[in-house]
């Protein structure tokens, strides 16, 4: 539930509010907002009844939160989350595109990879250093010499760096070098890891399973809050569903879905939703226009030798192409672009 503190309440009233809450049990989440501030309890609501909360001096309103995912709710805060890292917000005015190869392959890829991002207006450089593989023998990733490698794209560039962490045994490494992380669909309920990235106080970005419903989705950001880390990028990447021309269905239904039943940034992921190079650009258009607060796209210089996804990555020159039209539809939408 949330307890709407009114916007006259002092600090002394909201820490009596806190104590009380506290003193029962309940675990607390605090948003400050501009105008009042929401406690989010979270805890037995049957115990509501014995403590005279709405009795108590300064508050306002004691809602139940009805969802099963409380703090990623719109009912536990109104306004939108803006998600900052390094000099960026993610899910404010600027739509940000986080773009790259499938996976880090060699310095000179990496490199050439992150100039082109740079000069293509990208701000955040994507990157496998740890890849989710369907086969064991495809190439898995170049596991910490990858991460370095992204360190020195991030220092020559001035990008930041989002990449995959796949093992709750490597959070501490991948968050060495990392100004974002990523939760990839595969691990979008792997609980344990969800708990790990909630201890670290850098972003996640938590990537949709390919058969997470948007509930689901929802509980899984609801488990790296409720560790303690707010800030978590939402990504559709393409659920799974009877169509088998493209790798997956693009649900941009989500975004404005997700959008109304949550605070959190919404970006998608355009390329592993569709599998195909020559839908990115239309799909990342249509994400931008759909409220998307972002983008991650595959990029790879030369993507017909790429070891991962190259029939999605796109060139270059197509990604240049991507970036002009997602100025124009961004503009329509009243949105920025870096
Ligand atoms: C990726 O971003 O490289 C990736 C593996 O994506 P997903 O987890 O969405 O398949
Ligand atoms: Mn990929």
């Amino acid at each position: 539930m949330i307890v709407v503190m009114s916007h006259r309440a002092s600090d002394g009233e909201i820490e009596a509010v806190l104590v009380r809450l506290e003193r029962v049990g309940f675990q607390i989440h605090l948003s400050r907002g501009v105008e009042r501030t929401i406690i989010g309890a979270i805890g037995d609501r049957n115990i509501l009844g014995d403590i005279s909360l709405e009795s108590m001096p300064g508050v306002e309103k004691v809602v139940p939160i009805l969802q099963p995912y409380k703090l990623a709710s719109r009912t536990f805060q109104e306004e939108n989350t803006v998600v900052r890292v390094g000099d960026l917000e993610i899910g404010g005015d600027t739509i940000h595109v986080m773009a790259g190869p499938c996976a880090v392959e060699s310095r000179e890829q990496l490199m050439q990879a992150a100039r082109l991002v740079r000069d293509a207006g990208g701000t955040i450089l994507r990157g496998g250093a740890f890849k989710p593989r369907t086969s064991p023998y495809s190439f898995q990733g170049l596991e910490e010499e990858g991460l370095k490698l992204l360190a020195e794209a991030r220092e020559e560039t001035g990008l930041l760096i989002v990449t995959e962490v796949m093992d709750v045994r490597t959070v501490p490494m991948v968050a060495q070098y990392a100004d974002i992380l990523q939760i990839g669909a595969r691990n979008m309920q792997n609980f344990f890891l969800l708990r790990e990235v909630a201890k670290i106080d850098k972003p996640v970005v938590l990537k949709r399973a390919p058969s997470g419903t948007i509930e689901e989705w929802l509980m899984a950001a609801e488990y790296i809050m409720s560790g303690g880390n707010y800030n978590v990028i939402l990504c559709e990447r393409g659920i799974r569903s009877f169509e088998n021309y493209t790798r997956n269905t693009l649900d941009l239904t989500a975004v404005p879905v997700v959008k109304h039943l949550s605070h959190l940034p919404v970006i998608v992921d355009p390329s592993h939703a569709i599998g195909m190079w020559r839908f990115v650009s239309p799909m990342a258009g249509a994400a931008v226009a759909a409220g998307a607060d972002g983008l991650i796209v595959e990029m790879h210089p030369n993507p017909s030798e790429a070891l991962c996804d190259g029939p999605q990555s796109l060139t270059p020159e197509n990604f240049k192409a991507m970036m002009a039209n997602l100025k124009n539809i961004a503009g329509v939408m009243g949105r920025k672009m870096p």
